[in-house]
């Protein structure tokens, strides 16, 4: 822009960078979307359609922003971890904020046609923060924080909602049956009353979606193979120390780790679509 007698307003703009050597979280989540499940008819007490709504959103925002290292999605929500050393957009917050809030909602209506059949009523709209972690403990501890929640929400839902549905109680009446019971007893309630060993449910409700960055070799392909990258969906326990030690990129020296994939018949439906799809490299925003 020339200059003018209006530019010294630019010097009110104020420098939120990030500081140095630390771990960014961002976490998305749905504004209302007890509301919106409900006009959209979302399954109770899982969606399994609507999670990979969110799950294909996500890949979208960590294909544009290559410095995420993991995502993880549960709910309505997800959370992108950007490398400690990130230079993305000057690590100024609030560009590296609205990038990806904007993006992700973006991502979530594009893709919502091809999973959903009934077609959006509104526009649905997501909340973001920015949380910052000094050290790996933090970092893991946070995650193992989203993902115990999902556990103690989705034991509950999926005995509440088969006191509803299949018990014919009332709302009321299945939170009272619920009230002061620990883990234990809502799995077996769950077993007792309705044959169902909660462990056995989809992982993806359990323990929601790991998001890594991954060089994928299919069958057939040797070590020695560069494999494709791609955005790979897991659904693990990531409290647990197995997990970083089966995949040491995240907290290392980040270069994407490597996932052997067995058979075609193996490939989850979100990374089958990434491998096949060779459209050109998009335009990148940075
Ligand atoms: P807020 O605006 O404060 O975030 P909210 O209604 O979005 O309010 P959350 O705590 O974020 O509240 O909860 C999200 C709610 O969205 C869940 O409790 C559930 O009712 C619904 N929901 C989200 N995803 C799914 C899904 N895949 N299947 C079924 N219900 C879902
Ligand atoms: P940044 O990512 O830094 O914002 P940018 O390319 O978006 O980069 P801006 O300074 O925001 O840069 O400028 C927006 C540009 O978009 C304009 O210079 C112009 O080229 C184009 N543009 C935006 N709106 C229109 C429009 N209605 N018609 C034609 N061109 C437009
Ligand atoms: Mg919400
Ligand atoms: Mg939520």
């Amino acid at each position: 822009m020339a200059c003018s007698r209006y530019e010294y307003v630019k010097g009110y703009e104020q420098d939120d960078r990030i500081l140095p050597n630390v771990w960014i979280v961002i976490r998305i989540d749905g504004k209302k979307f007890h509301k919106f499940a409900n006009t959209h008819k979302f399954e109770k007490p899982n969606d399994e359609n609507a999670l990979h709504v969110m799950n294909v959103a996500g890949i979208g925002v960590m294909q544009e922003f290559r410095d995420i290292v993991l995502g993880y999605g549960q709910s309505d929500e997800y959370s992108f971890v950007f490398r400690k050393d990130t230079d993305a957009f000057k690590r100024r917050a609030a560009k590296l904020l609205t990038y990806v809030t904007s993006l992700f909602s973006t991502s979530y209506v594009m893709s919502w046609p091809k999973w959903m059949q009934q077609p959006l009523a509104y526009a649905p709209c997501f909340d973001g923060r920015i949380i910052l972690y000094p050290s790996d403990e933090n970092l893991r501890d946070y995650l193992s924080w989203r993902q115990a929640d999902v556990h103690v929400n989705n034991l509950y839902n999926t005995a509440f909602w088969k006191l509803v549905l299949e018990s014919g109680l009332s709302n009321q009446q299945a939170e009272q049956r619920l009230r002061g019971t620990l883990s234990a007893d809502k799995n077996e309630l769950l077993y007792q009353q309705f044959g169902i060993n909660y462990n056995n449910m989809p992982a993806m409700y359990r323990k929601g979606t790991i998001l890594l960055r991954k060089r994928v070799l299919q069958f057939g392909q040797d070590e020695q193979d560069k494999g494709r990258q791609a955005i790979v969906p897991l659904h693990e326990d990531l409290i647990g120390a197995e997990f970083w030690r089966k995949h040491p990129e995240i907290l290392g020296k980040y270069v994407p780790g490597k996932q052997q994939l067995l058979d075609e018949k193996s490939l989850p439906k979100l990374l089958e679509q990434q491998l096949t799809d060779h459209m050109e490299e998009k335009a990148r925003i940075s």
